[in-house]
């Protein structure tokens, strides 16, 4: 059974017309704040999962290497990685596994650090993984994506070994699972964890915040609108089902929640 402590890498603001797509303001500013300027609050959130010697990070936020190029999104509360750690019990060499749920930058800038002017994996020792359709984008990159995405975070990790593919749906680890989901990038990782309060799982982009819960609010940022819509009922009728508690990574005011089927629906569970 894996423990779930929740990590917050920093925030920064994304304009909520480009976050909830062709959904009119009227109705999703009810369920999610902007300012004066239309910016929602984001936050990126990561998850350490712990199993006797086993460290897991899923996602890892930004980074510092290249705040110029990302400062249209105003990054903010930045939280170095070793930090949060140390704050757990826990140094960068002691993890062991790093999943990367996809390859945008505020999902994996801090996988690699500057080290003497080079850059490096930040942890030593972990097996960093991602799956092979975002390594397919990485070498191809498509004209929505590359401005999200950057060599930098990756290529050091195959030059020192640690970087492994993932082709299809795994079982990692004994309690550890990873599927892969299309539409806001080809083949998110989406992470299981069997924990003692059930299966707990990080949906990354494919579940933003607990308002893009209705399957139609699908973010400008996806590649595939239509892929999102099916990628996302396909898993959230199997969360409902099976009472998933779901981490929301870009939430700055719900963390994690289960969620309920109500007609076409899919709700937060109070
Ligand atoms: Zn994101």
């Amino acid at each position: 059974m894996y423990k779930i402590e929740i990590i917050e890498a920093g925030n920064f603001y994304a304009d909520g017309g480009a976050m909830f797509g062709a959904v009119p303001k009227r109705a999703w500013s009810r369920r999610y704040p902007s300012d004066e300027n239309n910016l929602c609050l984001m936050t990126m959130r990561c998850v350490l999962a712990t199993c006797g010697k086993r460290l897991i990070l899923v996602d890892v936020g930004m980074g510092d290497k290249y705040l110029d190029k990302v400062k249209y999104y105003q990054p903010h509360n930045l939280v170095p990685i070793k930090d949060s750690l140390v704050k757990c019990g826990y140094s960068l060499s002691n993890i062991t596994d790093v999943i990367l749920t996809h390859l945008h930058f505020d999902h994996c800038g801090y996988s690699t650090s500057y080290a003497d002017g080079h850059i490096v994996p930040t942890f030593p020792n972990a097996k960093y993984w991602i799956s092979r359709r975002q390594w397919n984008t990485l070498e191809n990159p498509n004209r929505l994506e590359k401005d999200s995405i950057f060599e930098e975070d990756i290529r050091p990790l195959l030059e020192h070994n640690q970087l492994h593919i993932i082709k299809e749906d795994s079982v990692l680890y004994d309690g550890v699972e990873v599927r892969l989901y299309d539409g806001h990038t080809a083949g998110q990782l989406v992470v299981y964890f069997d924990t003692d309060e059930g299966m707990v799982v990080f949906p990354g982009d494919l579940i933003p915040t607990s308002s893009h819960l209705s399957p139609d609010w699908i973010s400008a940022y996806d590649i595939n609108a239509l892929v999102s819509v099916n990628e996302k009922v396909r898993f959230l009728q199997e969360a409902a089902k099976h009472k998933y508690k779901l981490i929301y990574c870009h939430d700055a005011y719900t963390i994690s929640s289960k969620v309920r089927k109500s007609g076409d629906l899919f709700l937060v569970e109070k």
